[in-house]
């Protein structure tokens, strides 16, 4: 570290001394959008150029991933604070990241007498510095990771400023982007099927009707981050506390739910399946079987699909559970739909228990010829069937077509009628109305 006589000091001893002390000493110039190092020292020999682009620059500052060397997206860009001016000194202490290692930065930008051209002086502060601040930094990292960008807007004025993301200040940072120009950059970057709700919670007239102030707002869609990825964020507006009804500003944050929101709907997804099964014999279960009729009338009516109905009953069942128990008769149910199951898997159809010892069979494109043959194929199946313990078993088969103006309970009692013909008619036996 270089020494400093107190009494003799001059320019030129601070100048040598800031030389040797300052790690990065950077000019910018914005309008040709360039920059150039005076000093480079340390991290920064890796993690800045000789020369560049000063967008470069500022997406290398002001985005970094944690463990993830990947550049900031063409679209992103419109995030970085590049357009701006820097009004001042502007200081900041950022966390970067050079091959996989993070590092603490002290960030300072001073604008010059010429427009467009700044000074940024960097400096790696070492852990002693920032050890005390271990908290802080992990507290800015967690929020780094889960807010990827906040915006500061004002929509009578049309304005934005971009809120830097590197550190839990209400500090914006100068930029003049036009908030209705903003938000036409930002609706490429959202997911097609949700650009047009984008547009919709962030036009003008919807924010102003629908957000008193002091109050929040969120909903979830697909974004591309800055690695070019789509993800889950959330989108969350919040109007600033004010006594005029003329004052329209507002908090954009987009916040990273990704993880999250993948866990919850593989959760979803697993408990709308449960919901969905009959727990005896795993498929789907009374409630579910007749959703799926519902959904197939009404899709014939739309696609002039084909669509039959079967509802299958064992016969005779009570006499399998009086002879040989209950425990007997619940297996023999699942052998029952194990046997259904392999007749129609090359078909187009849907299998669920009505309950007790019925069935259905949803089945799809598939004419007259063609769905009574199935119900013949399993119909015989079923009677050649082996069942441990009991041996043979046979059922009894209603099947219907369903109509271009069918309703389901017309087609369901159409079934049931010939479920029941087929038992009054000696039982092991299809029968169609
Ligand atoms: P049919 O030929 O007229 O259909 O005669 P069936 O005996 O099959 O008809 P019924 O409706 O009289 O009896 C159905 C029997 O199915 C009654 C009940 O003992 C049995 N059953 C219903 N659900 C279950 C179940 O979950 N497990 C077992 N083991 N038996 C069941
Ligand atoms: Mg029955
Ligand atoms: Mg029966």
């Amino acid at each position: 570290m270089g020494t400093i006589d107190f009494e003799n000091c001059t320019l030129e001893n601070v100048v040598a001394f800031v030389t040797e002390e300052v790690d990065s000493v950077i000019v910018v110039d914005g309008k040709n959008d360039r920059y150039k190092t005076i000093i480079r020292k340390g991290v920064f020999v890796d993690f800045i150029e000789e020369r560049g682009l000063y967008k470069d620059l500022i997406a290398k500052l002001w985005y970094h991933f944690n463990n993830s060397s990947t550049g900031v997206v063409e679209d992103y860009q419109v995030f970085i604070p590049t357009s701006g001016k820097f009004i001042g000194k502007y200081s900041k202490r950022i966390n970067i990241e050079c091959h996989g290692v993070p590092h603490v930065v002290q960030m300072t930008i001073y604008p010059t007498a010429q427009e467009d051209i700044y000074i940024f002086v960097l400096n790696e502060l070492d852990g002693s510095q920032y050890v005390d601040e271990t908290l802080t930094n992990n507290k800015v990292k967690s929020i780094q990771n889960t807010y990827l960008f906040s915006m500061y807007v004002d929509i009578v004025q049309d304005t934005t400023n971009s809120i830097s993301v590197t550190e839990i200040s209400d500090e914006v940072m100068n930029q003049q982007l036009k908030y209705s120009e903003w938000r036409m950059m930002i609706v490429n970057m959202i997911w097609p099927d949700d650009q047009a709700l984008f547009l919709q919670r962030t036009s003008p007239e919807y924010l102003k009707e629908n957000l008193a102030p002091g109050k929040t707002s969120s909903y979830d869609c697909l974004m591309m981050n800055l690695e070019g990825k789509y993800i889950w964020v959330k989108l969350i507006f919040s109007r600033a506390e004010t006594n005029n009804d003329e004052d329209f500003r507002f908090v954009f944050m987009v916040q990273d739910i990704h993880d999250n929101t993948v866990e919850l709907m593989s959760t979803l997804k697993k408990y709308e399946e449960l919901a969905s099964k009959d727990t005896l014999t795993s498929v789907f279960n009374h409630g579910r079987i007749e959703t799926e009729m519902r959904n197939a009338i009404e899709s014939t009516k739309k696609s002039n699909e084909k669509v039959s109905l079967m509802m299958i009953d064992i016969d005779f069942f009570k006499s399998v559970n009086d002879a040989f128990g209950h425990s007997v008769g619940d297996a023999t149910l699942v052998h029952f739909v194990e046997t259904i199951s392999d007749c129609i898997q090359d078909h187009n159809a849907v299998l669920g228990r009505w309950g007790g010892e019925e069935f259905v069979v949803v089945l799809y494109d598939a004419d007259e010829i063609k769905s009574l043959s199935l119900a013949e194929r399993i119909r015989t199946q079923v009677a050649s069937e082996v069942f441990e313990s009991i041996g043979h078993i046979t059922c009894s088969i209603g099947l219907t077509h369903v109509k271009a103006d069918d309703e389901l309970d017309y087609a369901f009692e159409r079934m049931d009628k010939a479920v029941y013909e087929a038992k009054s008619s000696g039982r092991n036996c299809v029968k169609v109305m």
